[in-house]
């Protein structure tokens, strides 16, 4: 299967990025990164020990500042009034395939087959009845018309789950060879305090470190990759991580690269402090209009296209609904709580939700 590769200068062409004194994309190909085991989550430090900004929101990950961009109404059901979701299907396959995908480099070099990804995936489909069975059981019943066929039909409800997410797998395995590969981290927790107070926190997919100690984040994406013209948002993630990792550690990541299982297509970037800066500057903007919206109690439906996928039309607003009332204030959930939740089914949850952001937006 032939594997598309986009390098992506947003600011500068290529030769531009040369004369810039900023080494050739060439340099960074996937084989480069092949050793590692330096990363562990010991390394992460613990929000707690951080001062909290004043106000809210005091923490941020890429995927609920998504949210309040793409519609601030978004925003406020899912992260201030915690309206329950039905899960999706596309983003609960997406889940399993992650978890796969982080378990295969479990495996001693030699046994990291397709076929053995192919029994993780039954792992994790078996990790997700157990972790989170009201998630589970809703699926399948959405899947199957009611508690009794779902029941009745586990079987062929479970392929129907698991069977499309066999060719993302085989496509993975196309764009990478991962017996070559030994990440420093999987499924990495990140977190962050900028200067101004607020903390960015969120989940690397993958963090790989060659033998020069160049850090690549990798992140896999069930969907296909975007339009052109359209990387800038795809990479806002990616730079979210990027800028993150460099306020933990003081390095700036070599690469970022985006493996889309669904077209094949690897989109990379390598940002510089510039990028990182003017990242920080959007996020504590984008605070700042989240903070603005909670002081006055307006989050306002920004209707589109994306509502085609939105969980909340029909207490939404702009379709029609009465407005519910917004949530007194004294009761909104601390946003840095939501990472020192212990269950792990809460966990589970908010990777499902950012796998399904990614493959929607
Ligand atoms: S339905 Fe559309 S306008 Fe309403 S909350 Fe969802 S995304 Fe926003």
């Amino acid at each position: 299967m032939p594997v598309h590769l986009r390098q992506w200068y947003p600011a500068r062409s290529p030769n531009e990025a040369k004369d810039a004194g900023i080494a050739p994309p060439g340099d960074c190909v996937t084989g480069d990164f092949v050793t590692g085991d330096i990363v562990t989550d010991d390394f992460v430090p613990e929000i707690s020990a951080m001062p909290a900004i004043m106000g809210y929101p005091n923490s941020l990950s890429p995927s609920r500042t998504n949210d309040f961009l793409t519609c601030p109404m978004l925003y406020r059901l899912r992260t201030i009034d915690r309206l329950p979701e039905e899960p999706s299907l596309a983003a609960i396959r997406g889940t399993l395939v992650h978890r796969a995908l982080e378990w295969l480099f479990d495996l001693p070099a030699p046994e990291r087959t397709i076929e053995a990804t192919g029994a993780l995936l039954d792992k994790a489909w078996q990790e997700l009845q157990e972790t989170s069975p009201a998630e589970a059981e809703a699926l399948c019943v959405q899947l199957a018309g009611s508690v009794d066929e779902a029941q009745a039909d586990a079987r062929t409800i479970t392929t129907q789950i698991l069977a499309p997410a066999e060719p993302l797998l085989r496509t993975y395995f196309a764009m990478e060879d991962p017996t070559r590969l030994d990440p420093a981290a999987r499924e990495l927790a990140v977190r962050a305090q900028l200067d101004a107070g607020l903390v960015l926190r969120g989940f690397v997919d993958r963090l790989d470190r060659n033998s020069n100690g160049d850090v690549r984040i990798v992140d896999y994406k069930t969907g296909r990759s975007p339009g052109s013209g359209f990387e800038t948002k795809a990479m806002f993630q990616m730079r979210f991580y990027a800028l993150t990792w460099w306020r933990m550690t003081g390095e700036i990541p070599r690469l970022l690269q985006l493996l889309y299982l669904g077209n094949s297509e690897v989109l990379r970037y390598q940002p510089d402090v510039d990028d990182l800066r003017a990242t920080e500057r959007k996020i504590l903007a984008i605070r700042a209009a989240i903070a603005a919206s909670a002081d006055s109690g307006t989050f306002a439906p920004n209707p589109g296209r994306h509502c085609d996928w939105c969980s909340f039309r029909s207490v939404c607003p702009a379709w029609g609904a009465l407005p519910i009332p917004l949530p007194d204030r004294s009761t909104w959930p601390a946003t840095r709580d939501l990472e020192t939740t212990p269950a792990v089914a809460p966990q589970l949850i908010e990777r499902v939700r950012s796998i399904r952001d990614g493959i929607e937006e």
